[in-house]
């Protein structure tokens, strides 16, 4: 049993699409452990992208995530973590396989629908960033 995080993005929570992401996870072996709509402050963006602060598109990435409410939510299940992965599809949704969110959810790189944590260490320092444990269940 593992556990991931993973974020519905600026764009897809504007499409109103939260619902259709969250059935895509339940439908395929994966349980909302926690789940809560927000919206990130800069410095929430910055902290959590903090990996790709000296990328060139680390303005425009932070400007994104602040530029509408996300959905965070804990994903629990065998496999979470590459299921979860496996179900976004490619980062770049030009790039990503058909039936997949970002296949059809997502526009462009930029605003690309969906995050997933990309290793159990990164899934526990994610998870601790957005969740306290109690909220976990
Ligand atoms: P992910 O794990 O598939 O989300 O991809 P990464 O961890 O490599 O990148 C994090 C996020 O940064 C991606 O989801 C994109 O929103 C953004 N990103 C990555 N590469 C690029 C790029 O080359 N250009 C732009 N504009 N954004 C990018």
């Amino acid at each position: 049993m593992e556990r991931t995080l993973s974020i519905i993005k600026p764009d897809a929570v504007a499409k109103g699409v939260i619902g259709k992401i969250l059935d895509r996870f339940e439908s395929n072996g994966l349980k909302i452990a926690a789940t809560r709509k927000m919206q990130l402050s800069r410095a929430d963006a910055e902290a959590f992208y903090a990996v790709h602060s000296e990328r060139s598109f680390f303005g425009d990435l932070v400007d994104f995530m602040i530029s509408g409410p996300v959905v965070v939510s804990v994903l629990e299940g065998e496999n979470a973590i590459a299921k979860n992965r496996q179900l976004m599809g490619a980062t770049n949704p030009k790039e990503a396989e058909a039936g997949t969110i970002r296949a059809d959810f997502a526009e462009n790189i930029d605003a690309n629908a969906v995050h997933g944590s990309d290793s159990a260490e990164n899934a526990a320092v994610e998870i601790a960033f957005f969740f306290s444990g109690r909220e976990i269940a």
